[in-house]
């Protein structure tokens, strides 16, 4: 080794040096000694290796290290944010959160013991998820639901309980990746079934569908395409014939509805979306969907249907490695409760999101564009549901980008990591940020958000 790596690494401080810092002891107090001994050795192996690859650590970079990192330990950790991306179920901050309700019906059951498979009239063994059930049935006319932990489990539980080393039939335009890794033929293939497509890509008819079935089939399958659309030249069977189609040939009709909608989505200008009631009214014997998409819920999938066919769904023994927890089933039956009642729209983040008018989105982009001074404006947005559900259908919205001197990506990143981060959209190298996105209760938030990104 040279003199220089040497010297360099002689100059490095000890253990106990940094660790006494100021800046890093303040942090540390607040973490057991042996593991903030652990954390600044880490710092110091690394820093090492660098200075024997050629490069170089100041001192007041270690303890910038070591201060991010001790912080990183006792962060709240997946940091909560503002979406003011105009995307309002956006994957990749969580799809939807919760209501109020929700959040607390949650934390109820979290933080304490519950009646999760008691039934406290009889203090015998009761079934997981009987209320849920019932709201279930009462929405949807569904006679029995199973929740899992999210509808790619869902999906995969549905076929491998009914359609193991059977055919189940696919139209070509929809053996479709969703994302994340979710492709119906791998997940098909995976649950033990065999994948039979039919049609073509752009058109397939009920009669495609009834040609191919033969004493191998177990089921045809219906998957909403979510995150793309097909324009033109295009042609999908209703729902009906395709119940007709299998029923007539005594096979079953499933259906993937990707996200679980309950409300009519072209009362509030979108395109219209079958409800999980219209799949089953139209005749589908088992259809999946999932918790936090439209429905508005936490991470979950919903199974519901037949109560036959559920049953043998519930009973694959992978049903038991799919399973909610208590958290899960508390949320999807507290959001469950707003359809009820009839204050889904109000209470329902995504669906409150969907439901605000252009006016209203108009007063709150001035008023924050009034508080931020002259150092924003008003400018027309289009807002996306997301997350897979209704592709290529947008809500006109309003938003505020900020005068500075900074270009779109640095201002971005500055917002993105501030006290209160807050994630905006890019258009035409401006940052904005979109009324629609923002929750409710989060515009104090926001303007504080935007001022420390704007001094
Ligand atoms: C989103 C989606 C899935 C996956 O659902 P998760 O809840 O993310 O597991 C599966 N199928 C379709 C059609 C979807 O839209």
């Amino acid at each position: 080794m040279d003199d220089e790596k040497a010297r360099e690494l002689r100059k490095l401080p000890s253990v106990s040096t940094l660790l006494a810092d100021n800046d890093v002891a303040e942090i540390s107090s607040s973490i057991r000694s042996e593991v903030a001994t652990l954390v600044v050795r880490d710092v110091l192996d690394q820093a090492r290796a660098e200075i024997r690859g050629g490069g170089r650590v100041s001192t007041a970079e270690l303890v910038a290290r070591a201060v991010d990192d001790l912080r990183a330990l006792t962060r709240a950790s997946p940091a909560r944010v503002i979406n003011g991306s105009g995307v309002i179920i956006q994957t990749n901050l969580g799809r939807s959160p919760v209501s109020i309700q929700t959040g607390s019906a949650m934390r109820q059951v979290a933080e304490g013991y519950v009646a999760l498979e008691t039934d406290l009239r009889t203090g015998e063994r009761g079934g997981r998820g009987s209320v849920i059930e019932a709201q279930v049935r009462a929405l949807t006319g569904a006679e029995r639901t199973l929740v899992v932990n999210n509808n790619a489990a869902a999906v995969f539980l549905m076929l491998s309980a009914l359609c193991d080393g059977m055919d189940v039939i696919v139209s070509r335009g929809e053996a479709v990746e969703i994302g994340g890794g979710f492709r119906i033929p791998d997940v098909l293939r995976e649950s033990g079934a065999r994948l039979v497509e039919v049609g073509t890509t752009n058109r397939t008819y009920a009669r495609d569908y009834a040609a191919a079935v033969t004493a191998d089939t177990a089921a045809l399958l219906k998957v909403h395409t979510s995150n793309f659309a097909m324009i033109g030249f295009t042609a999908t069977p209703a729902i009906g014939e395709l119940a007709d189609a299998a029923h007539d040939r005594s096979i079953l009709l499933l259906e993937d509805a990707g996200s679980g909608c309950l409300l009519e989505t072209s009362h509030f200008g979108l395109q219209h979306e079958p409800t999980l009631g219209d799949s089953l009214d139209a005749g589908v014997d088992i259809v999946c969907a999932s918790g936090d998409k439209l429905l508005g819920g936490p991470q979950a999938g919903l199974i519901l249907g037949k109560k036959a066919l559920v049953d043998r769904i519930a009973r694959h023994p992978l049903a038991r490695a799919l399973r909610a927890d208590k958290t899960c089933l508390a949320g999807i039956s507290a959001t469950l409760s707003h359809y009820l009642r009839g204050d889904a729209t109000e209470s329902i983040p995504v669906w409150w999101s969907i439901s605000r008018s252009i006016d209203w989105l108009e007063g709150r982009a001035h008023s924050w564009a009034r508080e931020l001074g002259g150092r924003a404006s008003v400018v027309k947005t289009e807002a996306v549901v997301g997350g897979g559900s209704l592709p290529g259908s947008t809500l006109p919205s309003r938003g505020v980008t900020l005068h500075t001197d900074l270009d779109a990506s640095s201002l971005a990143a500055r917002l993105r990591t501030g006290p209160i981060p807050v994630v905006p959209r890019i258009v035409d190298d401006r940052v904005i940020v979109d009324a629609r996105t923002v929750l409710s209760d989060e515009d104090e938030s926001l303007l504080d958000a935007l001022q420390h990104a704007l001094n």
